[in-house]
């Protein structure tokens, strides 16, 4: 394999990436290593440094569990359980933990062949393609192989790369700027391409290439999804637009972009993850649209007319059981709300001519999102209270003159729902129940971010149904990074939406608050730790309900 770039060379960058706080340092340093490497390692070492062995629109497959990479550590290095959990209360980092104990092991690696990016690459597709019967050993000696060859420093940055948790604050913007820089490309250029491709690999490669002109949006490869900005109050939206705009239901389901290209149809999840085997009879009526499209919309259990709980969709998305039974038992509508590409992007045309194309495009093949037009507040609480009583979730308002801005919460599209807050915290330890709940694991406690550390809000333990709870057992388990008899602390990775009465000041929890009643609303597998809410958010609600109880008595709502 001639002149793959050496591993150690990416880790050691993406070290002195993580290890300066400045911005400007981090896009210099990171577009200096691009510039010395050819288009095909440019390729790895860009969708590497956000944390993806693979490229975006796929399952992340090779990806592997906290307790496999913890196992083949201790294997590799000869540590007991103490050491390694020890070593992970020190760092509380995964990536950190490896490097240490790699670092300390008795035998240090003999290879006289350095890794190189290939070399990883070719890894990935072997862990990507080991499936079945078995996978699990096959996945576990090629990790070990790894470790076996790594230094502790390529060890460090292997196991980041395997759990998705880079965590060297080269976040989307600098990287563009990083590719900006090392190729001598205008910013707003690499920024576009990167929104048509979503791909940091693809964008990189296509600006060493000097082909960054050429990409285009394209079927197949999904970009990132138009956010909306949460709002308060009917008064504040018609405040904030001023005009007529639609107001469509705030269905309850999960988030999909659809692309049909010739008579072939994928689907995919916010996290650009592809979805189409979760929901075939969508990809079936989808299939029927004229044309090659890119439809955003959301996927809805619903049957005769009515929306069905969300929890029904969470099986589906897992393909816990065959989908015939799965269908019968949660039947789903897509609704169709935009549409990006018709033979060509429309992303920079307005909401108003997208969906003028939209419905001609579907009307007759599929349904599409209620949409109704409201300017005053009091038609704006109107249509609320329809959906909130139809049992959607509330509405989305759009501005008919905005373009689809991809990645962004942006302020052409605004929220409202239902007035209670919800937060999305993540799991950082759990605990074994008592009684009825004895042999399962159904006290989670959670944390939001506080710039890069975690920190604890509450404990939750209802909201889940029984089978729920199986299934995040046997997670906490294979999340365990430390355990101590019926309590574990547990690696930051699953996301759940909680529902609460109020926020109150507390010592008991490190954040300083914590959440009265909570309850579990949902598991948000769409959503990845680093997209949970914040402390700052905790607090901004928590002076706001001391607003409400101190100002004026509000009428009912
Ligand atoms: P939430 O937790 O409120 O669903 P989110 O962070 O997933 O928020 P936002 O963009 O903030 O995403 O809120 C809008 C979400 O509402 C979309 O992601 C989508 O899943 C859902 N949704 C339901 N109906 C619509 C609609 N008609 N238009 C746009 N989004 C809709």
């Amino acid at each position: 394999m001639t002149g793959s770039a050496p591993l150690g060379g990416f880790a050691a960058v993406l070290e002195d990436v993580k290890r300066t706080r400045s911005k400007k340092e981090k896009v210099r340093i990171f577009s200096d290593y691009l510039s010395g490497i050819g288009a095909g390692d440019a390729e790895t070492a860009a969708r590497l440094a956000t944390g993806r062995s693979s490229q975006r629109g796929s399952r992340d497959e090779a990806q592997v569990g906290y307790s496999t990479l913890l196992e083949v550590l201790r294997e590799v290095t000869g540590a007991g359980r103490e050491k390694v959990s020890g070593a992970y209360l020190k760092h509380g980092d995964l990536g950190e933990v490896a490097e240490e104990l790699l670092g300390e092991r008795r035998e240090q690696p003999l290879f006289s062949e350095p890794l190189t990016l290939d070399d990883l690459e070719s890894t990935f597709l072997r862990l990507r393609s080991a499936k079945g019967k078995g996978s699990g050993a096959t996945r576990k000696g090629l990790v070990k192989s790894l470790f076996l060859r790594a230094s502790p420093l390529e060890g460090k940055y292997v196991v980041k790369v395997l759990t998705g948790e880079m965590r060297t604050g080269l976040v989307a913007g600098l990287l563009e700027e990083a590719v900006a820089r090392a190729y001598s490309v205008p910013k707003e250029v690499v920024a576009r391409a990167h929104m048509l491709v979503g791909d940091p690999g693809l964008l990189a490669a296509a600006a060493a290439r000097k082909e960054l002109g050429a990409l285009k949006m394209t079927p197949f490869r999904p970009v990132n999804f138009m956010l909306a900005e949460p709002m308060a109050t009917p008064d504040e939206i018609a405040a904030h637009f001023e005009k007529e705009v639609y107001a469509e239901y705030k269905y309850d389901g999960v988030r999909a972009q659809a692309h049909k290209l010739g008579g072939e149809v994928r689907i995919y999840s916010r996290r650009l993850e592809e979805i189409t085997s979760s929901f075939p009879e969508v990809a079936a009526t989808l299939r029927r649209v004229e044309g090659n499209v890119i439809l955003d919309g959301e996927i809805v259990p619903y049957s005769d007319g009515h929306p069905l709980p969300f929890q029904l969709l969470q099986r589906r998305l897992r393909r816990l059981e065959d989908f015939e039974e799965a269908a019968r038992k949660a039947p789903v509508t897509f609704f169709a709300f935009d549409l990006l590409y018709h033979g060509e992007a429309l992303t920079d045309a307005p909401l108003k001519e997208r969906k003028r194309i939209l419905e001609g495009a579907f009307r007759g093949v599929g349904t599409l999102a209620h949409s109704e037009p409201v300017k005053e507040a009091s038609e704006i609480r109107a249509a609320f209270r329809r959906s909130r009583d139809l049992g959607y979730e509330g509405l989305v308002l759009k501005d008919p003159a905005s373009l689809y801005t991809m990645g962004k919460r942006g302020s052409g599209w605004v929220k409202l729902k239902e007035e209670l807050d919800t937060i999305d915290a993540v799991i950082v330890a759990a605990e074994y129940g008592n009684g009825k709940r004895a042999g399962v694991i159904s006290d989670y406690t959670f944390a939001v971010r506080d710039g890069d550390a975690l920190k604890t809000i509450g404990k939750a333990y209802s909201g889940l149904s029984d089978a729920e709870i199986a299934e995040m057992t046997a997670k906490m388990k294979e999340l365990t990074v430390e355990s101590h008899g019926h309590w574990m602390r547990v690696s930051p990775s699953v996301v759940v939406e909680v529902a609460f009465d109020s926020v109150q000041r507390s010592e008991r929890h490190d954040s300083g608050y914590a959440l009265r009643f909570p309850r579990i609303k949902r598991v948000r597998a769409d959503k990845s730790a680093s997209e949970i809410d914040t402390l700052e958010r905790v607090s901004a609600i928590f002076s706001k309900q001391r607003l409400k109880l101190e100002g004026p008595p509000r009428g009912s709502r």
